[in-house]
């Protein structure tokens, strides 16, 4: 077949002759419509890092894009470089996985929203980071599948938060003082820095600022997440203590370390907040 019977035939291949076309799996971060047809999209790719894109028509082409711009879905995205812009042109995502179960739980759907936003904010445009791809894209497999049930969802949350930020750079300091190097088994009363990111004794905490308490078991179940393999996160025992003492240690420090508040967790907090509210007028 000749080159201009191919073009003839396939509009889209005009873009082909003049830039490459490129092919990677991606994760969609956020997605906001553009005038009156099109769709700007986030996503974060396994080769190409954090990626922005016009998706034109998208709004239209239910063909081309169904479901598949939605945050949260995992694509193969086919796109071009534009030479005047930042914005790439997205020629196609295919949907590989949509996550029902994210979708049809709340809180379910706010841990993936932080693991996904936390990634959103950290990282660079054009930076891939393969390991965090993979991460995230099997935490989101894992969350999808976790039986209902408020506090493992969270437990694992906690775990995952602690993962991703571990592979970013913020990996908080659990089993020993940040300053003496004591052992947890020595620290009667250990207190996390959220400032410093990670445990201080009784003797080097003193005048030290955004202080918390947090209890031995949950230290030990918080250091486990840095490197045991995802798959066995859920089988880790959580008590509703040691989810609170996590909370109140992880989203502080996150939002200290990226330096800007996240929205996924004032969506948590208010979950938490209904919750709360719902248990005491039943
Ligand atoms: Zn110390």
């Amino acid at each position: 077949m000749s080159a201009a019977l191919r073009v003839a035939e396939a509009p889209a291949c005009l873009y082909a002759l003049h830039m490459a076309s490129q092919k990677t799996a991606a994760i969609v971060l956020k997605s906001t419509d553009f005038g009156e047809s099109d769709c700007i999209v986030h996503f974060f790719t396994r080769d190409f890092g954090r990626l922005r894109g016009i998706a034109k028509g998208a709004k239209r082409s239910l063909k081309r894009f169904i479901g598949s711009l939605e945050p949260l879905s995992a694509v193969d995205l086919r796109f071009f470089e534009k030479k005047t812009s930042d914005l790439v042109r997205v020629e196609s995502a295919a949907l590989k996985h949509q996550f029902p179960g994210i979708r049809a739980d709340l809180d379910k759907l706010s841990e993936a929203s932080l693991l996904s936003e936390i990634v959103a904010t950290a990282t660079g445009e054009r930076e891939a980071h393969r390991t965090l791809f993979d991460t995230l894209l099997r935490a989101l497999a894992l969350i999808d599948r976790l039986p209902a049930g408020q506090s493992r969802i969270a437990g694992v949350g906690r775990l995952l938060e602690t993962r991703v930020l571990s592979l970013l750079g913020f990996e908080p300091q659990l089993l020993a003082c940040l300053q003496c190097r004591k052992g947890l088994e020595d620290i009667a009363r250990p207190a996390f820095s959220v400032l410093r990111g990670g445990l201080l004794c009784e003797g080097c905490a003193a005048g030290e600022p955004q202080l918390v308490p947090i209890g031995v078991p949950t230290l030990k179940l918080l250091s486990q997440g840095v490197r045991a393999d995802l798959e066995i996160l859920p089988r880790f025992a959580w008590t509703p203590r040691a989810n609170a003492e996590a909370s109140r240690v992880l989203h502080p420090f996150a939002q200290a370390q990226l330096g800007r508040e996240l929205r996924a967790l004032r969506f948590m907090n208010a979950l938490d907040r209904d919750r709360a509210r719902r248990a005491e007028t039943r």
